[in-house]
Order: structure tokens, then sequence, then C-alpha cells
């Protein structure tokens, strides 16, 4: 499933080919992917001029020319993939994050003509878990699958502060917090293995002992918080992880996936220096969670 950082990676590959283009024409294969596509899809794209391509959680956010929004959600295999769009058209190859190339698999194919040139953006997805959606600007912040969502995990917007709010008299796990949706929005699994080692922190910690009487987030607190952004970035400037699903421009699998210290690493040694112990697996929630127990304190 991509996470967070792989959806960035998606939308930093796609912002030079998408922003600012105008979409000529639109190819919908069928009438639903997860969910059933908004009524005239196709039709209500076509001619329209992408002003911006952003994110928020795990969505990616395509702000038009009238004022709605095209969001789309990759669920569990969808991938975009440029090609060019012929002769004078854009060179192949700019950006390619795709998990498949089976023809079958393309549902959407946006034609778009912008600064980059023409070029076809196509949306590929096997297992068709992925969903797309076209919703009034004005009422993003109030639609369903905005209006619950916490803070985002990179850059300035996670400080500590702002989460010791979130997790003043939490009594559950520390793990069950940060993937709470409502807390943070998108941080995954992996990344918040990563980052309750980074921060020496039990993934059973009670959320609410990072917050002292007064509400003011300890030293625990504002090391995690430090943690979170740091795995994020990381994993963002390596291109998003790839694990099973996705594959790098060059057909290499993305390699930040060697850089985990803790996920996926049941039995090895922990990195961290003098530690000696071993990384443990325990399911939380019926996920499993990796975690060194000399490194990471209750
Ligand atoms: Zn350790």
């Amino acid at each position: 499933m991509p996470e967070l950082p792989e959806v960035e990676t998606v939308r930093r590959g796609l912002q030079p080919v998408m922003e600012g283009a105008r979409i000529i024409r639109v190819e919908q294969r069928r009438a639903a992917l997860r969910f059933a596509f908004p009524a005239d899809f196709a039709a209500r794209l076509e001619g329209r001029l992408v002003t911006s391509l952003g994110r928020r959680a795990k969505y990616l956010i395509a702000d038009l020319d009238d004022g709605m929004v095209l969001t789309s959600h990759l669920g569990m295999s969808g991938s975009f993939r440029i090609e060019a769009a012929g002769e004078g058209g854009l060179a192949p190859g700019v950006f390619h994050h795709a998990r498949s190339k089976d023809g079958k698999h393309d549902h959407v194919v946006f034609h778009v003509d912008g600064p980059a040139g023409q070029a076809r953006v196509i949306y590929n997805d096997p297992r068709r878990f992925g969903y797309m959606d076209l919703i009034d600007r004005a009422a993003l912040d109030d639609h369903p699958w905005f209006r619950n969502l916490g803070v985002e995990p990179t850059g300035n917007s996670l400080d500590a502060s702002e989460l010791a709010g979130r997790l003043t008299g939490k009594a559950a796990p520390l793990k069950a917090a940060l993937l709470d949706q409502r807390i943070i929005a998108g941080l995954g699994n992996i990344y918040v293995c990563e980052a309750m080692w980074r921060a020496g922190l039990a993934p059973d910690k009670p959320a609410g002992r990072l917050v002292s009487p007064t509400g003011r987030p300890r030293k625990d607190l504002e090391e995690l918080t430090g943690a979170i952004r740091t795995v994020i970035d990381e994993a963002i400037a390596a291109g998003g992880s790839s694990l099973r699903d996705h594959i790098r421009t060059d057909g290499t699998m993305g390699y930040f996936q060697h850089g985990f210290s803790v996920y996926d690493r049941e039995g090895k040694a922990c990195p961290r220096p003098g530690c000696g112990d071993t990384v443990r697996r325990m399911v939380q929630s019926g996920r499993s969670t990796f975690y060194c127990p000399r490194c990471q304190k209750n």
C-alpha cells in the first residue's frame, strides 16, 4: 500500500506535467473503481486548467480553474505514469512510478497540454481500491474524507504543542494513537514503528503520558515529533519506499526500505550502536509493531 511518502513522491512527479496544464480529453474506462466515478466525470474535466497539484494525507488534490477539485486516492495498488503524447510531446520516462503497466488495468487516461508539453497521465490500478472524485473547493474541508483528518506529519504543520493537545488524557497505546488519522493524517504503520524507535518510546506506552498535567508536551513528545518529521522527510527524499508495490523510474526498487531500523526486521540486531538486543514483533490492533525492547522505554 502506498504510504504518505510515496503519495508525495507521486505528487512531485506529476506536478511538472499537471500543474498549469489544460486537460484536453479524459478516457474513463470504467464506471467505478472502489467507488463510482462522479456523474459526467470526463466531460466535467475536459477543458479545465489545473491550477495547482497538492496533497492532503494520502489524497492527491488537483485544483481546477472552475473551483472544483479533482481528488484521488491510490488505494492498495494504484499508480500514475506519464507517457509522451508523440512527436514534440514530453520525453517519456520523466516520471514513472508504476507497479503495473498492463494496459487492462489502465482505468483513466488524462490527456494534458501544459508547460512541460503534451502528455498522457495514466491511472493504473490492478486491485481497484483507489478512487477519484470531483469536490467543490469551498466544501472540501467538510467533505467526509477530509473533515476529521488530523495534522500533517510533514514540515512545520506538526509540532509538539499541537500534538500534546491531541494526546492529552489518552490511555490508548502510543502506537494506536499515532495511527489514528484524526490525530495525525497519513502516518502509516512503517513510519510509526520507525519514529517510535528513533524517539526511544515503547509502542504500548499510554499516549497521554507524553503530556504534562498542565497539557504541555514532555521531552519525550518533543523528541517523538522530531523523529516523525525526520523519518517522513527522509522517505520523501529517498523517493518513497518501494516495498513490493512501487518501482522507480529506472526499474529498480526504491531504496529507503534498506534504511529501516526496525520495520520488518524481526530477529535482526537493533542498529543502535551499543544496544546489542534484537528487534521484536508484536501485534497491536491486528497490525505488526516492530520495536527494540531495550531502546524503547515505557
Ligand atoms: Zn535497541
